[in-house]
Protein backbone atom coordinates (compact mmCIF):
# COMPACT_ATOMS: atom_id res chain seq x y z
CA UNK A 1 0.00 0.00 0.00
CA UNK A 2 1.34 3.34 -0.76
CA UNK A 3 0.47 6.82 -1.02
CA UNK A 4 0.40 8.66 -4.28
CA UNK A 5 -1.08 11.76 -3.47
CA UNK A 6 -1.72 14.37 -0.56
CA UNK A 7 -4.43 16.92 -0.77
CA UNK A 8 -5.96 19.41 1.39
CA UNK A 9 -8.93 21.95 1.55
CA UNK A 10 -9.74 25.19 3.83
CA UNK A 11 -12.47 25.30 5.72
CA UNK A 12 -13.90 28.46 7.70
CA UNK A 13 -15.40 27.19 11.05
CA UNK A 14 -18.51 30.17 12.28
CA UNK A 15 -18.64 30.39 16.04
CA UNK A 16 -22.24 29.09 17.25
CA UNK A 17 -21.65 32.21 19.86
CA UNK A 18 -19.91 34.87 17.74
CA UNK A 19 -16.76 34.41 19.18
CA UNK A 20 -14.47 32.69 21.25
CA UNK A 21 -12.13 34.63 23.59
CA UNK A 22 -9.29 33.92 26.25
CA UNK A 23 -6.46 35.33 27.92
CA UNK A 24 -4.68 38.77 26.83
CA UNK A 25 -7.81 39.60 24.76
CA UNK A 26 -7.10 37.57 22.35
CA UNK A 27 -10.21 35.88 20.15
CA UNK A 28 -11.60 34.07 17.18
CA UNK A 29 -14.62 34.71 15.62
CA UNK A 30 -14.20 32.21 12.33
CA UNK A 31 -11.82 29.06 12.60
CA UNK A 32 -8.72 28.45 9.89
CA UNK A 33 -9.05 24.77 9.46
CA UNK A 34 -7.09 22.39 7.08
CA UNK A 35 -8.80 18.94 5.80
CA UNK A 36 -5.81 16.84 5.21
CA UNK A 37 -6.25 13.88 2.57
CA UNK A 38 -4.15 11.04 1.66
CA UNK A 39 -5.37 9.15 -1.22
CA UNK A 40 -3.59 5.53 -1.79
CA UNK A 41 -2.88 3.57 -4.62
CA UNK A 42 -5.56 1.47 -4.49
CA UNK A 43 -7.94 4.03 -4.38
CA UNK A 44 -8.06 4.66 -0.78
CA UNK A 45 -8.38 8.06 1.09
CA UNK A 46 -7.92 8.64 4.68
CA UNK A 47 -8.81 11.99 6.24
CA UNK A 48 -7.65 14.18 8.74
CA UNK A 49 -7.81 17.64 10.30
CA UNK A 50 -5.91 20.81 11.81
CA UNK A 51 -7.15 23.71 13.15
CA UNK A 52 -4.82 26.12 15.17
CA UNK A 53 -6.64 28.60 17.68
CA UNK A 54 -5.69 31.65 15.85
CA UNK A 55 -2.19 32.26 15.07
CA UNK A 56 -1.46 33.49 18.61
CA UNK A 57 -2.12 30.56 20.52
CA UNK A 58 0.52 28.33 20.05
CA UNK A 59 3.41 28.15 17.61
CA UNK A 60 1.52 27.36 14.53
CA UNK A 61 -0.73 29.13 12.37
CA UNK A 62 -3.37 28.21 9.61
CA UNK A 63 -1.68 28.94 6.28
CA UNK A 64 1.38 26.99 8.40
CA UNK A 65 -0.67 23.84 8.10
CA UNK A 66 -0.92 24.46 4.03
CA UNK A 67 2.39 25.65 3.46
CA UNK A 68 3.91 23.14 5.33
CA UNK A 69 2.09 20.53 3.69
CA UNK A 70 2.95 21.56 0.23
CA UNK A 71 6.58 21.47 2.03
CA UNK A 72 5.98 17.97 3.74
CA UNK A 73 4.13 15.81 0.91
CA UNK A 74 6.78 15.20 -1.41
CA UNK A 75 8.87 12.91 1.15
CA UNK A 76 5.90 11.35 2.30
CA UNK A 77 4.30 9.96 -1.28
CA UNK A 78 5.34 6.14 -1.81
CA UNK A 79 5.15 5.56 2.20
CA UNK A 80 2.90 2.56 3.16
CA UNK A 81 0.47 4.89 5.39
CA UNK A 82 -0.02 1.40 7.62
CA UNK A 83 3.70 1.56 8.67
CA UNK A 84 2.90 4.57 11.05
CA UNK A 85 6.60 4.62 12.70
CA UNK A 86 7.94 4.35 9.45
CA UNK A 87 5.83 7.61 8.41
CA UNK A 88 6.70 9.51 11.57
CA UNK A 89 10.04 9.13 11.22
CA UNK A 90 10.25 10.21 8.16
CA UNK A 91 8.21 13.36 8.19
CA UNK A 92 10.59 14.15 11.26
CA UNK A 93 13.50 13.53 8.92
CA UNK A 94 11.93 15.70 5.95
CA UNK A 95 10.80 18.81 8.31
CA UNK A 96 11.94 19.73 11.84
CA UNK A 97 9.76 20.36 14.36
CA UNK A 98 6.43 21.96 13.44
CA UNK A 99 4.71 18.82 14.73
CA UNK A 100 1.03 20.91 13.73
CA UNK A 101 1.47 20.42 9.86
CA UNK A 102 2.61 16.65 10.68
CA UNK A 103 -0.45 15.98 12.44
CA UNK A 104 -3.43 16.03 9.39
CA UNK A 105 -1.14 13.48 7.79
CA UNK A 106 -1.02 10.93 10.94
CA UNK A 107 -4.83 11.00 11.41
CA UNK A 108 -5.27 10.59 7.51
CA UNK A 109 -3.19 7.42 7.94
CA UNK A 110 -4.77 5.95 11.20
CA UNK A 111 -7.67 6.64 9.00
CA UNK A 112 -6.29 4.56 6.40
CA UNK A 113 -4.58 1.91 8.97
CA UNK A 114 -8.86 1.18 9.87
CA UNK A 115 -10.25 1.09 6.60
CA UNK A 116 -7.98 -1.63 5.79
CA UNK A 117 -8.25 -3.14 8.66
CA UNK A 118 -11.45 -2.96 8.79
CA UNK A 119 -11.54 -1.35 12.73
CA UNK A 120 -12.77 1.84 13.77
CA UNK A 121 -9.37 3.92 15.21
CA UNK A 122 -9.83 3.46 19.09
CA UNK A 123 -9.59 -0.67 18.70
CA UNK A 124 -6.45 -0.31 17.10
CA UNK A 125 -5.44 2.25 19.71
CA UNK A 126 -5.97 0.09 22.67
CA UNK A 127 -9.67 -1.05 22.99
CA UNK A 128 -12.55 1.14 23.86
CA UNK A 129 -13.16 1.75 27.56
CA UNK A 130 -16.48 1.90 29.09
CA UNK A 131 -19.41 3.40 26.95
CA UNK A 132 -18.98 7.30 26.26
CA UNK A 133 -16.36 9.78 27.04
CA UNK A 134 -17.16 12.62 29.42
CA UNK A 135 -17.17 16.47 27.84
CA UNK A 136 -16.34 19.85 29.17
CA UNK A 137 -17.49 23.26 27.70
CA UNK A 138 -14.89 26.08 27.44
CA UNK A 139 -16.86 29.22 28.71
CA UNK A 140 -15.49 32.23 26.96
CA UNK A 141 -14.16 35.28 28.34
CA UNK A 142 -16.99 37.45 28.76
CA UNK A 143 -17.67 39.89 32.50
CA UNK A 144 -18.31 37.29 35.40
CA UNK A 145 -22.20 37.17 35.44
CA UNK A 146 -22.50 36.72 31.95
CA UNK A 147 -19.74 33.23 32.42
CA UNK A 148 -22.32 32.00 35.21
CA UNK A 149 -25.23 32.67 32.83
CA UNK A 150 -23.50 30.62 29.95
CA UNK A 151 -22.36 27.61 32.72
CA UNK A 152 -25.72 27.77 34.23
CA UNK A 153 -26.94 27.37 30.17
CA UNK A 154 -24.62 24.77 29.10
CA UNK A 155 -25.30 22.57 32.39
CA UNK A 156 -28.79 22.19 31.25
CA UNK A 157 -27.33 20.91 28.44
CA UNK A 158 -26.26 17.78 29.94
CA UNK A 159 -22.24 18.89 30.45
CA UNK A 160 -20.51 18.38 34.14
CA UNK A 161 -17.33 19.98 33.41
CA UNK A 162 -16.32 23.31 32.35
CA UNK A 163 -13.16 25.18 31.74
CA UNK A 164 -13.54 29.21 32.19
CA UNK A 165 -11.39 30.94 30.27
CA UNK A 166 -9.70 33.53 32.77
CA UNK A 167 -5.76 35.05 32.54
CA UNK A 168 -7.47 38.41 32.05
CA UNK A 169 -7.38 41.02 34.92
CA UNK A 170 -6.95 39.11 38.14
CA UNK A 171 -9.65 40.63 40.03
CA UNK A 172 -11.78 39.82 37.05
CA UNK A 173 -11.10 36.65 37.07
CA UNK A 174 -11.52 36.01 40.71
CA UNK A 175 -15.22 36.84 40.57
CA UNK A 176 -15.37 34.86 37.23
CA UNK A 177 -14.12 32.17 39.33
CA UNK A 178 -16.40 32.85 42.79
CA UNK A 179 -19.48 33.67 40.14
CA UNK A 180 -19.81 30.09 38.71
CA UNK A 181 -18.80 27.69 41.82
CA UNK A 182 -21.49 29.00 42.98
CA UNK A 183 -24.19 27.91 40.58
CA UNK A 184 -22.28 24.36 40.52
CA UNK A 185 -22.61 21.37 42.41
CA UNK A 186 -19.95 19.49 44.31
CA UNK A 187 -19.79 16.72 41.76
CA UNK A 188 -19.18 19.16 39.01
CA UNK A 189 -16.22 20.18 37.95
CA UNK A 190 -14.45 23.39 37.53
CA UNK A 191 -11.33 24.62 35.61
CA UNK A 192 -9.79 27.93 35.84
CA UNK A 193 -7.56 28.16 32.28
CA UNK A 194 -5.21 31.18 32.18
CA UNK A 195 -3.20 29.98 28.94
CA UNK A 196 -0.57 31.44 30.15
CA UNK A 197 -2.54 34.65 30.37
CA UNK A 198 -1.35 35.98 34.04
CA UNK A 199 2.23 36.88 35.57
CA UNK A 200 3.58 34.97 38.51
CA UNK A 201 2.27 37.52 41.13
CA UNK A 202 -0.94 37.87 39.81
CA UNK A 203 -1.47 34.04 39.77
CA UNK A 204 -0.34 34.35 43.25
CA UNK A 205 -3.25 36.68 44.27
CA UNK A 206 -5.81 34.49 42.32
CA UNK A 207 -4.56 31.27 43.84
CA UNK A 208 -4.47 32.61 47.24
CA UNK A 209 -8.04 34.47 46.94
CA UNK A 210 -10.28 31.19 45.86
CA UNK A 211 -8.68 29.00 47.88
CA UNK A 212 -11.73 28.07 49.99
CA UNK A 213 -13.32 26.62 46.07
CA UNK A 214 -13.12 23.65 44.50
CA UNK A 215 -11.20 24.84 41.31
CA UNK A 216 -8.56 23.07 39.00
CA UNK A 217 -5.79 25.42 37.88
CA UNK A 218 -4.46 25.47 34.50
CA UNK A 219 -1.01 26.76 32.95
CA UNK A 220 -1.30 30.14 34.89
CA UNK A 221 1.61 31.87 33.43
CA UNK A 222 4.21 31.75 30.14
CA UNK A 223 6.75 29.63 31.08
CA UNK A 224 6.97 26.55 32.95
CA UNK A 225 9.05 27.76 35.83
CA UNK A 226 6.19 30.45 36.31
CA UNK A 227 3.86 27.15 36.77
CA UNK A 228 5.77 25.63 38.77
CA UNK A 229 6.71 28.37 40.62
CA UNK A 230 3.06 28.88 41.49
CA UNK A 231 1.90 25.16 41.79
CA UNK A 232 4.37 24.72 44.78
CA UNK A 233 2.59 26.70 46.54
CA UNK A 234 -1.20 26.47 45.88
CA UNK A 235 -3.28 22.73 47.14
CA UNK A 236 -5.56 22.94 43.95
CA UNK A 237 -5.36 20.68 41.33
CA UNK A 238 -2.87 21.97 39.08
CA UNK A 239 -2.89 21.10 35.09
CA UNK A 240 -0.57 22.21 32.53
CA UNK A 241 -0.94 22.31 28.92
CA UNK A 242 0.82 25.29 26.67
CA UNK A 243 3.91 23.44 28.22
CA UNK A 244 3.76 20.53 27.21
CA UNK A 245 4.38 19.95 23.86
CA UNK A 246 6.86 17.00 23.80
CA UNK A 247 7.94 13.53 25.97
CA UNK A 248 10.76 15.53 27.37
CA UNK A 249 8.47 17.82 28.96
CA UNK A 250 5.98 15.60 30.23
CA UNK A 251 8.96 14.04 31.29
CA UNK A 252 10.59 16.74 33.57
CA UNK A 253 7.46 18.04 34.48
CA UNK A 254 5.95 14.15 36.32
CA UNK A 255 9.66 14.00 38.01
CA UNK A 256 9.21 17.81 39.27
CA UNK A 257 5.34 16.91 40.67
CA UNK A 258 4.26 19.97 38.55
CA UNK A 259 1.11 18.58 37.45
CA UNK A 260 -2.00 16.72 38.62
CA UNK A 261 -3.52 16.63 34.88
CA UNK A 262 -2.04 17.31 31.81
CA UNK A 263 -3.71 18.72 28.55
CA UNK A 264 -2.92 16.30 25.64
CA UNK A 265 -3.49 18.30 22.16
CA UNK A 266 -3.29 15.90 19.13
CA UNK A 267 -1.94 18.92 16.73
CA UNK A 268 0.18 20.47 19.77
CA UNK A 269 2.35 17.11 19.73
CA UNK A 270 2.22 16.12 16.06
CA UNK A 271 -0.63 13.11 15.68
CA UNK A 272 -2.41 10.22 16.64
CA UNK A 273 0.95 8.05 17.05
CA UNK A 274 3.13 11.16 19.19
CA UNK A 275 -0.26 12.14 21.01
CA UNK A 276 -0.84 8.08 22.07
CA UNK A 277 2.49 7.81 23.08
CA UNK A 278 2.40 10.54 25.18
CA UNK A 279 -1.20 9.05 26.72
CA UNK A 280 0.40 5.51 27.40
CA UNK A 281 2.72 7.41 29.22
CA UNK A 282 0.20 9.09 31.39
CA UNK A 283 -1.57 6.02 31.58
CA UNK A 284 1.62 4.13 32.89
CA UNK A 285 2.87 7.16 35.27
CA UNK A 286 -0.82 7.54 37.11
CA UNK A 287 -1.38 11.07 35.15
CA UNK A 288 -5.01 12.18 34.29
CA UNK A 289 -5.23 13.87 31.36
CA UNK A 290 -7.27 15.82 29.10
CA UNK A 291 -7.54 14.42 25.56
CA UNK A 292 -8.77 16.94 22.80
CA UNK A 293 -6.78 19.48 20.05
CA UNK A 294 -5.91 22.93 19.31
CA UNK A 295 -9.40 23.15 17.45
CA UNK A 296 -11.28 21.86 14.89
CA UNK A 297 -14.93 20.26 13.32
CA UNK A 298 -16.27 17.25 12.59
CA UNK A 299 -12.94 15.33 11.91
CA UNK A 300 -10.85 16.24 14.39
CA UNK A 301 -13.86 15.96 17.22
CA UNK A 302 -13.89 12.35 16.12
CA UNK A 303 -9.86 11.54 16.13
CA UNK A 304 -10.51 13.34 19.78
CA UNK A 305 -13.51 10.52 20.14
CA UNK A 306 -10.93 7.93 19.37
CA UNK A 307 -8.26 8.92 21.09
CA UNK A 308 -9.73 9.39 24.45
CA UNK A 309 -12.81 6.27 24.51
CA UNK A 310 -9.29 4.22 24.29
CA UNK A 311 -7.71 5.85 27.03
CA UNK A 312 -8.36 4.01 30.78
CA UNK A 313 -11.77 5.79 32.04
CA UNK A 314 -10.49 6.78 35.55
CA UNK A 315 -7.31 8.54 33.88
CA UNK A 316 -9.27 10.62 31.54
CA UNK A 317 -10.63 14.30 32.87
CA UNK A 318 -11.88 15.62 29.94
CA UNK A 319 -12.28 15.94 26.17
CA UNK A 320 -14.28 18.44 24.30
CA UNK A 321 -17.14 17.94 21.48
CA UNK A 322 -14.97 21.13 18.72
CA UNK A 323 -17.79 20.23 16.57
CA UNK A 324 -20.91 21.61 18.40
CA UNK A 325 -19.09 24.79 18.76
CA UNK A 326 -19.27 25.67 15.29
CA UNK A 327 -21.76 26.06 12.72
CA UNK A 328 -20.45 24.39 9.45
CA UNK A 329 -20.48 20.12 9.56
CA UNK A 330 -17.25 19.38 7.84
CA UNK A 331 -18.06 15.43 7.90
CA UNK A 332 -20.74 12.86 8.18
CA UNK A 333 -20.76 10.08 10.96
CA UNK A 334 -18.64 12.16 13.26
CA UNK A 335 -19.69 11.91 17.20
CA UNK A 336 -22.77 14.02 18.53
CA UNK A 337 -22.69 14.72 21.87
CA UNK A 338 -25.72 13.34 23.88
CA UNK A 339 -25.88 15.07 27.63
CA UNK A 340 -22.59 15.89 27.97
CA UNK A 341 -21.08 12.81 26.75
CA UNK A 342 -20.00 11.33 23.21
CA UNK A 343 -18.71 7.87 21.71
CA UNK A 344 -16.22 7.03 19.35
CA UNK A 345 -17.74 5.68 15.92
CA UNK A 346 -18.37 2.23 15.23
CA UNK A 347 -17.08 2.14 11.64
CA UNK A 348 -13.58 1.62 10.46
CA UNK A 349 -11.16 3.97 10.92
CA UNK A 350 -12.35 7.69 12.04
CA UNK A 351 -15.71 6.66 10.83
CA UNK A 352 -16.73 9.94 8.97
CA UNK A 353 -17.13 10.81 4.99
CA UNK A 354 -16.47 14.49 4.29
CA UNK A 355 -19.18 16.53 2.90
CA UNK A 356 -17.42 17.57 -0.36
CA UNK A 357 -20.10 20.27 -0.73
CA UNK A 358 -18.61 21.76 2.22
CA UNK A 359 -14.73 21.26 1.15
CA UNK A 360 -14.42 23.27 -1.72
CA UNK A 361 -11.22 23.45 -4.33
CA UNK A 362 -7.99 22.09 -3.28
CA UNK A 363 -5.53 24.53 -1.74
CA UNK A 364 -2.60 21.53 -1.49
CA UNK A 365 -2.66 18.83 -4.12
CA UNK A 366 0.41 16.96 -4.05
CA UNK A 367 0.76 13.56 -6.29
MG1 LIG B 1 -5.77 24.73 28.32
Amino acid sequence: MKIVRIFAHRVELPLVEGSYKWSGGKSVSVFDSTIVGVETACGLTGYGEVCPLGPFYLPAYAEGVRAGLRELAPHVLGCNPRELGVLNRRMDAALKGHPYVKSGIDIACWDLLGKVTGLPVCELMGGRFGESVRLYRAISQLPPDEMARNVAEYRQQGYTRFQLKVGGDPDQDIARIRATREILSPNERLVADANTGWTQHEAMRVVRAVRDLDVYIEQPCETYEECLAIRRRTDHPFVLDENIDSLQMLLRAKSDLAMDVVNLKISKLGGLTKTRQARDLCVSMGIAMTLEDSWGGDITTAAIAHLAHSTPEELRFTSTDFNSYVTVSTAKGAPQRQHGFMQAGRAPGLGISPREEVLGERVVDVS
